[in-house]
Formats: C-alpha cells, structure tokens, sequence
C-alpha cells in the first residue's frame, strides 16, 4: 500500500511538472510568434546596415546574425529574485571627468537594462603583477585583459550579481601578438572587462562619454545573451575600431530590444522615456533625437 501511495505521489507530481511545462511552452510559443505592438512600432526606425566596406567588422567577419527564435533557444541568463544587480568594478586611479563619467554610466546601465546598478570600491592598479603588464606601442601601459577577467573579477562575488563588469583607465591587450582590445568578457561566467583609454577625446568630452555608454551596453548585452547584430545600425553590432563605434546607434534595433525585454519583463515606455531625460541631462542630443522618434512611434 506504501508503495502505492509512492507511486501516486510521483505520479501527481510529474503530472504537475508536465503542466508548467506546458505552460511554459505556450508562452515561449506566444513570445515566437507575436512580438508585442511596442517592437512592430519602433521598427519602423531601424535603420538597415549597408554593404560592409573594407575595415569595417561585418567585412572581416562573416557573421550570421541572431534570430529571436535563435536567441530564446540559446542558454543565456535572465534576472531573477536572488541575481538581479548589475555591478561596475573602476580599477586604477580615475581624474574627476572620469569618476563622473562612471557615475554616468551606472544610472545608463540601470535605465537601459532597467536593473540596479553599483559601483564597487575601486581597487588600485598595484593588483596587476609585472607578468600581466606590458608597454604598449606608443608606451601606453596596457594590462593583460585575461588577467583581470580570471585573477581578479573571478574571485569576487558581489552581493545578489548577476553581471559584473570591470572598467579600467590604462588600456588592455588579449595576447601578444594583439596591439590592444577594447574589452574581453566570459559569458559564462557573466564578466567582463572594458578600457576608459580609448574612449577618450579630450576636444568633445559629450563623444567620449557617449562611446563608453555604447561599449558598456554592449558588453553587458552579451552577457545577457545578445550575439552581434546584423539586423539595423544597432549597439550590438560588432565592431573593429573607434570610428567605426562612432558610427554606430546607442540605441538596440528592435529585434535586439524584443530579445532582451523577453527575459526581463520590464515596461518598455518606461524605459524610453527615462533613456530621453538621461540624454537630455547629458547633452547627448543626437541620442535623445533617436528616443524621440521611437517615442513618437508608440504614441
Ligand atoms: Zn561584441
Ligand atoms: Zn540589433
């Protein structure tokens, strides 16, 4: 009889799991099929990407792309009640534009992710040993990116994580034989790395701070599952030099929006709007031209 009521249980309790399963299907199967009004309005202001010219990424990188079917197939992370901060690590020692320039880049990151954000205490510049530390080719110390990644970011474990991002001011090299590298993540383990360094145009400070908020959305959507987008003039478009990120939107196209919004469930109006006051506090007009139209889209 024991052993019957154990069996009744199991059997309850698969029934049960099947049922969310279900459930869970048919919503994936909703989000496949029907993206909501908000992505069919604002697609109206993507902005299809010309032929690659030489130089550019998509030249020296035959990427495919990434369908929304794509992407909800693939393993990536999404918030939850436990991991839900985004955290910024400044490594080194930072002039006031700087410091002012990451305290920008926390309130962007936590309107365009729509999740908390922190800065953690900055560490100082002694925690690269000789060996991850090179001169670079016009004696600009560079830092060994690998290093930070796996000896420094690996170790910590800031509370309620779920990305952590370094930043530093010198710049950075993957390996040898590379000149530099604009920052280096691991998916897997949800850290990244990205250099102030060349971010910086000391004629237009506006230039500067709006690079850094594209190479940190960037970076960041990755980690949140987001590959190269080959779609629209979009954020995550790959890249291969300064110019070329000059050249490309702050804003996510619409299928990299609907992507990222599939996992986080927050009000997309909302966001809009606070990614407009942040730009018009900022100076960042060109930026708040491209909200306004996506905010008139929606109306
Ligand atoms: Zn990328
Ligand atoms: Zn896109």
């Amino acid at each position: 009889m024991r052993k019957l009521l154990f069996l009744a249980v199991v059997i309850f309790y698969s029934c049960q799991s099947n049922k969310q399963e279900n459930q869970n299907q048919k919503e994936t199967l909703k989000e496949f099929t029907n993206p909501a009004p908000y992505f069919i309005d604002i697609k109206a202001n993507d902005i299809k990407l010309g032929k690659p010219v030489f130089g550019d990424w998509l030249y020296s990188h035959k990427e495919k792309g990434q369908s929304f079917e794509q992407f909800m197939e693939s393993k990536h992370v999404v918030p939850t009640k436990e991991n839900n901060i985004v955290y910024l690590q400044p490594i080194g020692s930072f002039n006031s534009v700087q410091k002012k320039q990451i305290e920008l880049v926390r309130q962007y990151l936590e309107i365009f992710f729509q999740l908390e954000t922190k800065v953690l205490n900055q560490i100082s510049n002694d925690i690269i040993p000789n060996h991850a530390r090179r001169i670079g080719d016009v004696g600009q110390e560079q830092f060994l990116a690998g290093f930070v990644l796996n000896d420094v970011l690996k170790k910590e474990k800031p509370k309620k994580g779920i990305v952590l991002m370094a930043l530093t001011e010198k710049d950075l090299y993957p390996k040898p034989e590379w000149n530099y590298v604009f920052g280096l993540a691991s998916y897997r383990d949800k850290i990244a790395v990205s250099s102030m360094y060349r971010m910086k145009d000391e004629t237009n400070p506006d230039l500067s701070l709006s690079r850094l908020l594209k190479i940190c959305s960037h970076e960041i959507g990755h980690m949140f599952g987001l590959h190269h987008c080959i779609e629209a003039n979009c954020v995550m478009n790959g890249t291969n030099s300064m110019p070329e990120t000059d050249t490309h939107s702050i804003r996510l196209c619409s299928l990299c929006q609907r992507k990222l919004n599939s996992g986080f469930k927050y009000d997309n109006a909302k966001r809009l709007n606070e990614l407009a006051d942040f730009f018009k506090h900022n100076n960042l007009t060109d930026e708040l031209q491209l909200m306004k139209k996506d905010m008139l889209s929606t109306q």
